[in-house]
């Protein structure tokens, strides 16, 4: 096959994968289609029973091929969920460029990574190309807090290498870093009054969200932390003193230590203005994922950097403001890299991709496998 009918082929695959609907917990018939086309490329498919905890149709999908040259194994992910809205997804091609109709996303996050693996994979298969144990995982559930990856059944993931292509940005930049991120939630309990009355009763809530917030160091922390607060809700009408207010707010950073600490001062802010006003706060504290950081050597690291410049990219070393599958892999033990693809403007109706960033990508899974055995063993 030559070079332009296999960009086609890649390019007829991603459209074909855009228009099934995959939000999360319904990944289930994007799910089925991938197991047909790995089983026809090889792989033994099976899924774990991560969508019984998420509450979804299917669990992840991994598949397993051992090309038996006994080189290092390798694990290649994406998620199938994607955000909405994303029914009935029309891809339109024009100029180079995927996009869909203007009333959905395209679902380029993360099928353009889904359809490069495929292709890289099957591209490696028709050359007959030795290579050793692959294994893709396709997960459930990323977009709506990685639940796919953080009930993965690691005990069925035999790589200890893993390339993530689901990040933004142009080709050859790798995010080898990515914050850590707490979800905060403070209730602050007031006391009602008619404020019109008896306001000497009464304690207000929002009174004393304001103190709190006005208080707090917020947004860019320092160059490698930042906290915002998301939403603010309570109150009833102009004539109650407010009891309740309900606040959510996160905080990231790419240290934990420092995380700890802005977590303590949200905390310590919403406590001392409530003490202040005579009210009562409940902080509550979670962590969704843990940060990770990777070095320039690590052998996941020079992998990538090997096979890219192979490709004669301009290679970049990031790192991400958001997190992924990634921060969960590595968290368990894992060594994860997210690689960019090329997707622009995710989680929009404006979103795209360039046929030549999707080949690319292809390109480059097939030449991280190619290359596996020579590449980090000098
Ligand atoms: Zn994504
Ligand atoms: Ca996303």
């Amino acid at each position: 096959m030559d070079g332009h009918a296999a960009t086609q082929r890649l390019v007829d695959q991603f459209l074909s994968m855009v228009r099934i609907s995959s939000p999360s917990r319904q990944e289930g018939d994007f799910a089925a289609y991938l197991r047909n086309e790995l089983e026809a490329l090889g792989f033994a498919v099976e899924f774990d029973g991560a969508g019984e905890q998420a509450g979804g149709d299917t669990g992840n999908l991994i598949a397993t091929l051992d090309g038996g040259d006994g080189s290092e194994p390798l694990m290649f992910c994406c998620h199938m969920d994607t955000v909405t809205p994303c029914a009935n997804v029309q891809p339109r091609v024009a100029d180079g460029i995927i996009r869909s109709d203007g009333t959905t996303i395209l679902g380029g996050d993360d099928k353009a990574g889904i359809a490069a693996i495929v292709e890289g994979v099957r591209r490696i298969r028709e050359r007959g190309v030795a290579h050793g144990l692959l294994q893709l995982v396709f997960t459930i559930c990323e977009e709506v807090g990685m639940h796919g990856a953080k009930g993965l059944d690691y005990g069925r993931i035999r790589a200890r290498r893993v390339f993530v292509l689901d990040a933004e940005g142009p080709l050859g930049q790798i995010a080898l870093q990515g914050p850590s991120k707490d979800a905060i939630r403070a209730v602050i309990h007031g006391r009602t009054a008619h404020a019109g009355l008896h306001p000497e009763r009464g304690v207000s809530a929002i009174q004393v969200a304001a103190r709190a917030i006005e208080r707090m160091q917020l947004l860019r922390i320092d160059a490698e932390t930042t906290a915002n607060i998301g939403s603010i809700r309570g109150g009833i009408a102009t004539n109650i003193v407010a009891e309740q207010v309900e606040v959510t707010a996160e905080a990231r950073s790419l240290s934990n230590a420092k995380l700890d600490a802005q977590d303590a001062h949200m905390k310590a802010c919403f406590e001392q203005a409530a003490d202040e006003f005579g009210a009562r706060v409940d902080v509550d504290i979670k962590r969704s994922y843990a940060a990770f950081k990777l070095g320039e050597n690590d052998p996941v690291v020079r992998q990538c950097l090997d096979a890219m410049r192979h490709l004669g990219l301009q290679t970049t070393l990031v790192s991400t403001g958001g997190g992924s599958d990634c921060n969960i892999f590595n968290a368990r033990g894992l060594t994860a890299v997210d690689l960019a693809i090329g997707m622009t403007a995710v989680h929009t109706c404006q979103e795209s991709i360039r046929i030549a960033d999707l080949e690319t990508a292809a390109r480059l899974v097939e030449t991280l496998i190619e290359r596996n055995r020579t590449s980090v063993s000098e």
